[in-house]
């Protein structure tokens, strides 16, 4: 889409869509519905706080990453946690089109939208600033201009620590720059200090440093579109403890653990659901719903099978794309300095995480493909 400079496509639709089975669909809806009501980070976390629920405990765990990644706590966040956001602005709730959670948060006064947690990160400590109002500004400029918040951020501390400029407040100014518009990975490529940069597979890593999260760091580095928090969202099992919490710190059990969450992910991705049912729901809702749905029966084993073929494709398309089990790693400063993660223990994730998946050096072998049906 990219190479074509196409941005987006648009489908209006006017007939509303048909459902196979209307009473059996009704029972499945109530049934989620209870689920989210009685799930505590979505009842009494994102519903009231939005996504900055998120602030202070990554913090207080020492997974926040701080100035370009090369700390992992900020002491300046005071303005910057969720309980101060929402006690210190006049907050609307907002959500997607019949959500009932609601997890966007506005400043009613001013009718700005406030910025979620990963747009708090980015422009607060990863360039080392609590001004909360710069955030908000820097994240509707972002919002205007169409680009996302997490690979500015990023650019911005990679720029700010290799040439000590900030453009927190001209953010849209960098779109325009010979060298910002290039974004972190390429800026450190053309300086040279490749050993400065927080991206994986040229994708720029999110709020929560790998070093202190083994199963999220696991996840990232196998991620399919790169540094993305989303593939399988290991914060939950290791932060939030949904569906029960793990120990972040260790290797035990992570390999198998990331391959289901990424299978999930991919498959609720393509049932156009929303990331955060999963702190409720789990792969039997979702296939009760499915089936209602369409007519066609889905067990929970045929969710997770449906995602670990998407997931299978998209490593083919990768691998087409040259990519190689070499790009399945992390970037050097989370191999280095303090708190630093051991490559040993990563790669022995790693090693397991390809006897999991059936993979030979990163790639599916026709036998795997063969068990999924793609050859
Ligand atoms: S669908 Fe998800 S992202 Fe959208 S408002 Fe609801 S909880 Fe938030």
């Amino acid at each position: 889409m990219g190479s074509k400079n196409l941005k987006a496509i648009v489908i209006h639709g006017t007939k509303k869509p048909t459902v196979a089975d209307v009473e059996r669909y009704k029972e499945a809806m109530k049934e989620m519905v209870r689920l989210l009501e009685a799930s505590p980070p979505i009842n009494k976390g994102l519903r009231v706080f939005g996504t900055a629920m998120l602030y202070d405990i990554v913090n207080y765990l020492n997974v926040m990453p701080t100035d370009n990644f090369n700390r992992v706590h900020y002491d300046g966040g005071e303005q910057l946690s969720g309980d101060y956001i929402i006690n210190n602005h006049d907050i609307r709730s907002e959500g997607c089109w019949g959500c009932p959670i609601k997890c966007k948060k506005w400043d009613a006064k001013r009718n700005i939208e406030l910025p979620e947690y990963e747009t708090i990160w980015a422009f607060g400590p990863n360039i080392e600033n609590g001004d909360y109002e710069k955030i908000v500004k820097a994240n509707h400029e972002c919002n205007l201009l169409g680009i996302d918040t997490i690979t500015t951020g990023a650019t911005v501390a990679m720029w700010k620590e290799l040439r000590g400029e900030n453009y927190l407040e001209r953010v849209n100014e960098m779109v325009e720059h010979e060298d910002l518009k290039l974004g972190s990975m390429r800026i450190a490529r053309k300086y040279g200090a490749e050993n400065k940069r927080t991206d994986i597979k040229g994708l720029e890593l999110p709020g929560y440093d790998p070093r202190g999260l083994y199963g999220q760091a696991l996840s990232y580095a196998t991620s399919n579109r790169g540094g993305c928090h989303l593939r399988a969202y290991m914060v939950a099992p290791e932060i939030i403890g949904k569906p029960k919490l793990i120990h972040r710190l260790s290797p035990e059990g992570k390999a198998g653990l990331v391959v289901i969450f990424q299978n999930l992910s991919a498959a609720i991705d393509s049932l156009i659901l929303c990331k955060f049912t999963s702190f409720a729901m789990t792969e039997v809702e979702y296939g009760k719903l499915l089936s209602a749905a369409t007519g066609v029966e889905y067990r929970a084993e045929d969710i997770l099978r449906a995602g670990e073929r998407i997931y299978n494709l998209e490593r083919l398309f990768n691998v087409r794309a040259g990519f190689s089990a070499k790009d399945d790693t992390l970037p050097e400063k989370i191999f280095s300095g303090e708190n630093s993660l051991s490559r040993d223990i990563f790669e022995d994730m790693l090693r397991q995480y390809y006897e999991f998946r059936e993979w030979k050096d990163g790639v599916p072998t026709d036998e795997k493909l063969r068990k999924l049906g793609i050859l």
